[in-house]
């Protein structure tokens, strides 16, 4: 019997969280299985990247386009990133966090080992802003910097336009790469259920419930915040504006969602997010061969949505009342900071730092949320991923009308 690519990783995801709650911290013995799993994963994505990239860019004909398709992305983006800081802060006042949880003030050792990365993140916006543009772009692929790969690939695609004819044998050379790095992701797709499964297991085995007990209406109050956001903003946004059926797009994404979830790695789930928004909900290559990797890395709903809840949390723990002006900052800040935040483990926790500093609560709060963070970022993470696809759905609609949604759809992968 042939299971499909989502059964199997349903399956794989069910059994981590048993094996890991029975075999507690014992379930370590697979993590190399799921460390094989990021890095085949890691080898995949600048390649992967930088080549459906170009095709994306040179099979949209012209300037005009692209800019226009930029412009929906980034306004999406911001949209949903500010409705989800929004909510985010709407739970922290209806859970009240910060009152019920059940926790001590950490120690001074506690808070040092916190701030210490948190130190070393202290770009401010322009630096964020100039380190786009890569000073070598071979040097940004080697160090998988996301948005320089980016860069380098519309630069090129750009070039390859304006070049003409000319420039044909580099197009086919990149239109023929996309398509053996597809052949490659779908290789490497087919193993995904054991990745989730070695991922997975340890961290369930790690967080038993004891960790998780005393902070569980954080927990709580930023997963009823995400499952609105998604079902509201998102399947309003691929009813509303893409006119496709939300269980479609659910379905579709389901893999993508428990890879996210497992791997708190929105960098590493681009290659299943391209996949499944290709071939389970239709978006064209054009279309997701853009907004998933750069939404991948500057859009954070979840992330957004987390800020909100923290910041509460961390007020109410210290009994410190925000002003309406306050949240207003907080607003814009946490949104700016989410964009910020890198697709991999742990980012939001440090970058939280910078909307507690914007409202001058004390940095100590991140100790206070640390020891759950892996939890709270599976969750923020899963939805940073549905929001990128939603933006893929939204733009698809936009810019194709009603030959939007023609890519061949296959349900079963
Ligand atoms: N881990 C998240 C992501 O990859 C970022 C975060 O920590 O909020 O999307």
């Amino acid at each position: 019997m042939r299971l499909s690519l989502v059964t199997q990783i349903l399956i794989a995801f069910i059994l981590a969280i048993l094996f890991g709650a029975i075999f507690g911290e014992g379930m370590f013995v697979v993590e190399p299985l799921g460390d094989l799993f990021l890095r085949l994963i890691q080898f995949i994505i600048v390649p992967l990247v930088l080549a459906s990239l170009i095709v994306g860019v040179t099979s949209l004909g012209s300037g005009k386009q692209m800019l226009r398709l930029g412009g929906k992305t980034v306004g999406y983006f911001l949209v949903t990133s500010f409705i989800a800081v929004t909510i985010g802060l709407a739970m922290g006042f209806l859970f009240n966090p910060g009152e019920v949880a059940d926790i001590d003030e950490p120690t001074e050792e506690e808070v040092d080992e916190e701030l210490e990365d948190a130190e070393e993140e202290d770009d401010d916006i322009i630096d964020v802003i100039l380190n786009i543009v890569p000073e070598n772009p071979i040097q940004g692929m080697a160090e998988a910097e996301i948005l320089q790969v980016i860069f380098f690939a519309l630069a090129l695609g750009i070039g390859i336009l304006l070049v003409g004819e000319r420039a044909a044998p580099v197009k086919n050379f990149f239109d023929a790469l996309a398509e053996i790095m597809f052949k490659i992701t779908g290789g490497i797709m087919k193993v995904a259920p054991l990745g989730v499964f070695g991922i997975l297991a340890p961290v369930v085995g790690e967080h038993g419930l004891a960790v998780l007990m005393p902070l569980f209406v954080v927990i709580l109050a930023l997963a009823v915040g995400c499952l609105l956001h998604i079902l509201f903003i998102y399947g309003g946004t691929v009813r509303l504006l893409g006119k496709i059926s939300p269980l479609r797009f659910f379905k579709g994404m389901t893999p993508a969602f428990l890879f996210a979830f497992s791997s708190a790695s929105s960098a590493a789930t681009i290659p299943l997010s391209m996949k499944n928004v290709q071939e389970n909900v239709g978006v064209s290559n054009k279309t997701s061969s853009f907004i998933i990797p750069f939404g991948s890395t500057i859009n954070m709903d979840g992330t957004a949505l987390y800020n909100g809840v923290a910041v509460l949390f961390i007020a109410q723990f210290y009994g410190v009342q925000l002003s309406f002006l306050e949240i207003g900052t907080v607003m814009i800040v946490a949104t700016l900071a989410a964009i910020g935040t890198a697709g991999v483990p742990g980012a939001g926790l440090i970058m939280l730092t910078i909307t507690l500093t914007a409202v001058g609560l004390p940095l100590e709060g991140v100790a206070l949320v640390a020891a759950i963070d892996r939890i709270l970022d599976m969750i923020r993470t899963g939805t940073n991923i549905l929001g990128d696809s939603a933006a893929a759905v939204y733009v698809e609609r936009s810019e194709y009308k009603d030959k939007a949604f023609q890519s061949k759809t296959n349900e079963t992968s």
